[in-house]
């Protein structure tokens, strides 16, 4: 493969992602397929009182088919103790007036950080809550297909805790869970409103997936093919894409009101321990930061400047050059995966 250097490669004018960027087409006056489908939509994307009330028109809709189902709850939510989550779940109660339950998948890579934080957040949410982890053997062997095959396997951990959100919620008759995927998020590589909130909304898991993943998310669902099937309809809804998003008010925000736990400064995903190792695999397969594309989206929206993502790159970039060795050697432990010496000191243990 012809390896193209950083400073040599062709970048759109506008948002000033590269040209090896995942599934992007850069047109002849040098803009991309991304900021040309941004532009053509960003009246609706943007139009606070719109997306409220197509927000609040599906809350609804959703309370109605609770009442239908004789279901406990109105809407499914995924807890990770990080902000986002715990956020959302304290909106939907208080300002929507849903029945949430609160679902926390175990990936495997939870800190101690995130854990206090669910407990915080339990205390005070007053909210049902359910935890599943699943048999550490079979998440091992799915996590290690999905790094050696795609280099990733944040994609496994997406795939995994979506399945069983959805397996949950359809389990319960519960016809809708909110998730905290940002705008830029879900419109990093939207090309099209083929599923795309708040064009259409998703009714299952296969489609959600399509909405995250697009094309990819066949690769990821062939590697958990024993998984069963889902059946019943259960939709997904983004809570800030339709709602204004300030991680930095929205933490003030948890401190105030729960006493939630906001992470050391500059810490970022401080509920994944293994976050530095996906960066690093991320730089080795693609040479660009897994925040590239919501920072581009950022560009496009205006709410930062190219610069300012140019230098948020580089950040990005040098935590996946420098991962600390204790968190290396725990990943390889976690994923049993061995280096050519041990593998050699083993050969010679068996042959003695
Ligand atoms: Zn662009």
């Amino acid at each position: 493969m012809r390896q193209t250097k950083e400073e040599d490669m062709r970048k759109c004018l506008k948002c000033g992602l590269p040209e090896n960027f995942q599934g992007i087409i850069i047109h002849e006056d040098n803009e991309c397929n991304y900021c040309k489908f941004y532009e053509k939509q960003k009246e609706v994307l943007n139009d606070n009182d719109f997306l409220h009330e197509r927000f609040v028109e599906q809350l609804n809709q959703a309370k109605a088919k609770a009442k239908e189902n004789n279901a406990e709850y109105d809407c499914l939510v995924g807890l990770s103790g990080g902000k986002d989550s715990t956020y959302i779940i304290y909106q939907l109660k208080h300002r929507y007036n849903m029945r949430v339950l609160a679902f926390t998948y175990d990936n495997g890579f939870a800190t101690e950080y995130g854990r206090t934080n669910i407990q915080i957040a339990l205390d005070k949410l007053n909210v049902d809550h359910i935890s599943f982890a699943m048999n550490r053997e079979k998440l091992r062997k799915y996590n290690q297909m999905c790094t050696s095959l795609f280099k990733n396997f944040c994609m496994m951990c997406f795939h995994l805790t979506h399945y069983y959100s959805h397996q949950i919620a359809a389990e319960k008759n519960i016809p809708l869970i909110v998730n905290g995927r940002t705008k830029g998020q879900i419109l990093q590589f939207a090309d099209s409103t083929h599923l795309l909130e708040p064009f259409e909304y998703t009714s299952c898991f296969e489609e959600y997936e399509y909405q995250m993943f697009k094309k990819s998310a066949e690769k990821t669902a062939k590697l958990c093919r024993d998984l069963p099937k889902i059946e019943g309809e259960v939709r997904a809804l983004s809570y800030f894409m339709y709602h204004d998003y300030d991680p930095q008010e929205v933490m003030d925000f948890l401190e105030e009101r729960l006493g939630w736990v906001k992470p050391k400064a500059g810490v970022a995903h401080a509920d994944c321990w293994a976050h530095p190792v996906a960066e690093q695999l991320q730089m080795g397969a693609k040479a660009y930061p897994i925040m590239t594309g919501e920072l581009a989206y950022m560009v496009r929206s205006g709410e930062i400047s190219k610069e300012e993502a140019q230098r948020r790159i580089e950040k990005e970039s040098v935590t996946g050059k420098t991962v600390d060795n204790k968190i290396t050697e725990r990943f390889n432990k976690e994923m049993k995966m061995q280096t050519k010496e041990e593998d050699n000191a083993k050969e010679c243990t068996r042959v003695s």
